[in-house]
């Protein structure tokens, strides 16, 4: 396989694509070869003179010309880091990782030396680093601690036709920072054609625009819509490895769950050929994958194989995989949408829009001519798609930005230079969210805590529960759930064979019906006293790679509260405490049992479960604290504790009154007659 590579450079082998070393050229030779055939370099002086010319530039180029890794290398062979770094945001995590673990390859340095990444929970950078990939919202939390980003030459708004929340948001930013810092060079770059916006909100801005290498794309649809969109996607990738040429495969799918059981899936249909078919390589990617497994879609395929990735929208313009010559496009993506009036947020499976097709069909085109599925109908595609996916501002839950705004001193939020501003109310509950977290006080101004709240890079409401633990003394065990919050739900695992022992373990941690957050907080506690033993996890069924993160994460916010000034507490014996710091951070998540089984949350009533994974699911508790709601099947609450409804009152009068915990059936509940309560 693959020469090794010298010394330094070992660790980063496994991101190098493997070489033929037939003509004696080292492995920097051919990346440096390899850099000038991409498009873009074709325009690499023309560039340089727009960006020597003009402030403001914005950029447009076909995915996979080479933007996001040789726009900060020209930039820095041009002079730009002599005074400062160049900074690359990215919408998403995996992109920031796998592109700076490339560029690094491609400069022949240590990734996290001269180039590195910053991800939520994650910096890889140090001193030495100038060109440094990032997260949009790592780049909107530095500008908490560095408001006009003196330490940055250039500023790259990279994949800016994604308009994630953190991406609008800067724009409005650094277009301010740019008015005030001559110096400063701001680009923006896009991969689709609505170029024109991006210039007219930054004040005419030129547009420097190049050509991509595009072969042409058959498009095919289905004659008639499919009923199940997965199992469309399974017989379409087996037709293409039996009927059409070699060439690889790769299939949009909205999300993990959908591509782990697509991976499963087809495997089992693959085992079903035998040997009379050739090798295909199946290949996941998406967000959560952990970063040993993302290089393994950049290998090139062997002889006679083919390999077929199986990717959520990160691979529509985030990421470039060579060698794809056939797309399956199913035709959903995952969006977030928000519910301004109750202040649900939900995921929901949603029909992509024509951009999005455009780009996914564009993918199987890139290298040679290709042929692209769309598991949906030409009428589908010419009447129901809309022409572009709503900018994520305008569908989401508005608290943490409007938070980080208000840190930053941007008190008049209606005044902010959106580029499509979010609906009003949107952002009035985001304001009133924040009110009722004792962020904001009457005037809409910070108050100290939320300045401490603003220091975490956590949702508010996780933030407050946070700061709240000091008064509690209970923050050990507060940051130890936080932690184990936001790993996300990948914790236990299940092998098909074992499920029972999984469960039984599972159940293990859930005895006294302690609610899932304790739970979450004794299994942390338990890895602990096995000296984060890898065994214990095993034995456990539970994901090591997962509980190493949670330490990470919650050694990070041990850091943070140093920061804030709050000392570290523990007060193990006192679950009631540990309970009160959730539900002061998660009050607007309350439910009430129904006679039906069912629950109704409190303040804006709605129906909702409890998700049959949460250790409490048969106990059914009468009043619930919950985390999170996914839909799913039903409208599920995710992570649920037990609470007395009096904790409302005590803890949050300003937002619930008597008559919203009047309880018919308890009888340690006072009447609402008297006042005296409160
Ligand atoms: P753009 O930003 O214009 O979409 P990129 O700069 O991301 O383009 O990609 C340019 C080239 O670099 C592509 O051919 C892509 O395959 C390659 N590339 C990017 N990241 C990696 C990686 N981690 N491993 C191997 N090749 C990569
Ligand atoms: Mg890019």
């Amino acid at each position: 396989k693959a020469s090794v590579l010298a010394g330094d450079n070992y660790e980063d082998e496994m991101h190098a694509k493997p070489y033929q070393d037939s003509t004696g050229k080292s492995a920097l030779d051919m990346l440096q070869e390899e850099r000038k055939s991409l498009p873009i370099y074709s325009y690499r002086d023309e560039l340089l003179k727009a960006v020597k010319d003009h402030q403001v530039l914005i950029i447009v180029g076909e995915t996979g010309s080479g933007k996001t890794t040789q726009i900060p290398q020209y930039l820095h062979e041009a002079g730009y880091t002599k005074h400062g770094k160049v900074g690359c945001t990215q919408p998403r995590r995996v992109a920031a990782m796998s592109v700076s673990a490339r560029v690094a390859q491609e400069m022949g340095v240590k990734l996290g030396h001269e180039v590195g990444y910053s991800i939520r929970f994650e910096d890889c950078t140090s001193e030495k680093t100038i060109l440094k990939y990032m997260t949009d919202g790592m780049l909107l939390r530095e500008l908490l601690g560095e408001p006009d980003l003196s330490s940055y030459s250039v500023i790259i708004v990279d994949e800016a036709h994604e308009r994630t929340l953190h991406t609008d948001i800067l724009f409005g930013l650094v277009k301010d920072i740019a008015r005030a810092r001559p110096d400063l060079k701001l680009l923006i770059s896009s991969a689709t054609m609505d170029a024109q916006k991006f210039s007219e909100f930054f004040d005419q801005a030129p547009i420097f625009m190049f050509p991509g290498r595009r072969y042409p794309v058959d498009i095919c649809y289905t004659t008639a819509p499919e009923a199940d969109y997965m199992d469309a996607a399974i017989t379409a990738v087996l037709q293409i490895h039996v009927g059409e040429p070699l060439g690889d495969v790769l299939v949009f799918l909205p999300g993990q769950e959908e591509i782990e059981t697509m991976e499963e899936n087809l495997k089992q249909r693959i085992r079903g050929f035998g040997t009379k078919i050739s090798e295909l390589i199946i290949c996941p990617i998406y967000g959560n994958l952990p970063s040993e497994l993302q290089a393994k879609i950049f290998e090139p395929t062997p002889e006679g194989a083919r390999k077929v990735v199986l990717a959520t929208n990160i691979a529509e313009t985030s990421l470039t995989i060579d060698g794809i010559k056939y797309v399956v496009d199913p035709g959903f993506s995952k969006l977030k949408s928000y519910n301004p009036r109750t202040g649900m947020e939900s995921l929901l499976v949603t029909p992509i829009s024509k951009a999005s097709a455009t780009q996914r069909t564009g993918r199987a085109g890139r290298t040679s001519p290709g042929k692209c599925f769309r598991l949906y109908t030409a009428y589908n595609y010419h009447n129901d798609l809309e022409e572009n996916t709503m900018p994520e501002i305008q569908r989401t839950n508005l608290a943490s930005v409007v938070l980080a705004l208000k840190s930053l001193g941007i008190n008049n939020l209606l005044n902010f230079d959106f580029m499509d501003p979010p609906p009003s109310e949107a952002l009035i509950k985001a304001l009133e969210l924040l009110f009722a977290l004792g962020a904001l006080n009457q005037l809409g101004e910070l108050t100290k805590v939320g300045r401490r709240m603003a220091e975490f890079p956590l949702d508010p409401m996780l933030s407050k529960m946070i700061v709240v633990s000091d008064k509690y003394k209970c923050s050990d065990e507060i940051i130890s759930i936080a932690a184990m919050l936001s790993i996300g739900p990948s914790i236990f695992y299940r092998p098909k064979d074992k499920k029972v022992h999984a469960d039984n373990a599972m159940m293990n941690f859930h005895v006294g019906n302690v609610g899932d957050h304790i739970a979450l907080l004794k299994i942390y506690t338990s890895w602990k006293e096995t000296n984060y033993s890898t065994q214990w996890c095993c034995e456990n069924y539970i994901q090591v790679r997962s509980m190493k993160r949670a330490r990470d994460i919650r050694d990070q916010l041990e850091g943070l509260l140093e920061r804030v000034e709050i000392e570290i507490s523990s007060n193990s014996n006192d679950l009631d405490s540990i309970r009160k710091c959730i539900v002061a951070g998660f009050f607007p998540h309350t439910a009430k049992l129904q006679k039906n089984g069912s629950y109704r949350t409190v303040k804006h009533p709605q129906t909702v479960h409890i998700h049959p994974a949460s250790g409490l699911s048969q106990v059914l508790p009468r009043w619930v604290v919950y985390h999170e709601l996914v839909l799913t099947s039903k409208e599920y609450m995710r992570q649920v504790t037990e609470l007395k409804p009096e904790w409302l009152i005590e803890i949050a009068p300003h937002y619930y009154q008597l008559k919203d915990v009047e309880d018919a059936k308890s009888k340690n509940m006072p009447k609402t007659s008297g006042r005296a309560a409160m």
